[in-house]
């Protein structure tokens, strides 16, 4: 397991529960979204309706199953947690679907990973609160239409392009999250050791913050390893010399970069001069699949400017070598 996975391990889930804001108040950063949903939500509860459906897109760990929990708590409704995979069958969803209370929030994460079949069920719902279901088969077949209670459709995903046409015109609102900067992130740290009792200077928050990838959950993730080093060897308070020397020894630098960011931007030096080189190529040498790369390893990489893609393949840039402190090759 990466220790900067921006994916929660098994592990984690129920402890990241006990961490999550519950209204939009304690939600640090996500202004823009925040302000927008808090304008939709006061706007429904004076016309005592439901929420608009809700789509939430950005990589993982920025808070998008949070925001869907905060929203059901502000409009006072219970909340239904599922997720793209889990729903195998129409019959699935329609015993979802039939089960909710008026106004509830139905939370589905990983959107873009519902089957096409389930997705036209879905079409129906959102847009007439009703189900067309199929009764018998061949000629005696008929439809029957089924009411549902009206409900709020949060959709969570990481990549809105992922996500059918038809399903996303049918959102109301559409939020993208973006990665938070160093002082949320130390915000997200002081609140989070708040919450878990733990007395933390200032600047140990600041240092975990910049070493977090833009991500609370990496943040929170980081903040409890330092936690635990700076129990066995401190005094209780973690301070910026223990926070250092626990992210030094977990191999997470000084920008939030571990041994395989290493390897990959060292790899593409080393073997290809800088680049470009293609996807590919590079999968083959540092021997990972070329999907993970791009999904997993490639995006903070490139929201930083460590990589660019080109035509031609990816390429590190200047601040590679600055960063590794090797000299750049002549042109
Ligand atoms: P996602 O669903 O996008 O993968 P989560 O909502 O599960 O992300 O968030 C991961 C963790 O980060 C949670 O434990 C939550 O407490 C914390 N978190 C996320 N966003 C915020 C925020 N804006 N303020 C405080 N904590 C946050």
């Amino acid at each position: 397991e990466r220790l900067i996975s921006s994916e929660a391990d098994m592990n984690e889930i129920s402890l990241e529960q006990s961490l999550r804001p519950q209204n939009l108040n304690q939600y640090i950063g996500q202004d823009k979204v925040k302000e927008n949903l808090e304008v939709f939500i006061k706007a429904a509860r004076l016309r005592q309706e439901t929420l608009d459906h809700v789509l939430l897109y950005g990589p993982p760990g920025l808070g998008k199953t949070t925001l869907a929990t905060i929203i059901a708590n502000e409009m006072g409704v219970n909340i239904r947690t599922t997720a793209g995979p889990a729903i195998e069958r129409p019959g699935d969803l329609a015993a979802i679907l039939t089960a909710l209370e008026p106004g509830d929030v139905l939370f589905i994460d990983e959107i873009h990973r519902l089957p096409r079949t389930i997705e036209e069920v879905l079409y129906p719902a959102m847009e007439d609160f009703c189900l067309d279901i199929v009764i018998g088969k061949g000629p005696s077949a008929r439809s029957v239409r089924l009411d549902l209670p009206p409900f709020t459709l949060v959709g969570a995903t990481t990549r809105a392009g992922s996500l059918s046409a038809p399903l996303r015109d049918r959102f109301g609102v559409l939020s993208r999250l973006e990665y938070y900067n160093e002082s949320q992130l130390k915000e997200i740290v002081t609140r989070t050791s708040d919450v878990l009792d733990t007395k933390i200077e200032a600047k140990a928050a600041k240092e975990i913050a910049r070493r977090s990838r833009g991500t609370p959950r990496i943040a929170n993730r980081l903040l409890r390893r330092v936690r635990d080093f700076a129990q066995v060897k401190g005094n209780g308070v973690v301070d910026e010399g223990q926070a250092q020397e626990a992210l030094e020894l977990l191999q997470v630098d000084r920008l939030g970069l571990d041994h395989i960011d290493h390897k990959l931007l060292r790899g593409i030096i080393e073997k290809f001069r800088g680049g470009p080189v293609g996807l590919e190529t590079i999968a083959a040498t540092i021997g990972e699949e070329a999907h993970t790369i791009e999904d997993v390893y490639e995006p903070y990489l490139l929201q930083i400017g460590f990589l660019q893609r080109t035509p031609r393949g990816r390429i590190v840039t200047d601040l590679v070598y600055r960063h590794f402190q090797i000299e750049l090759p002549s042109q």
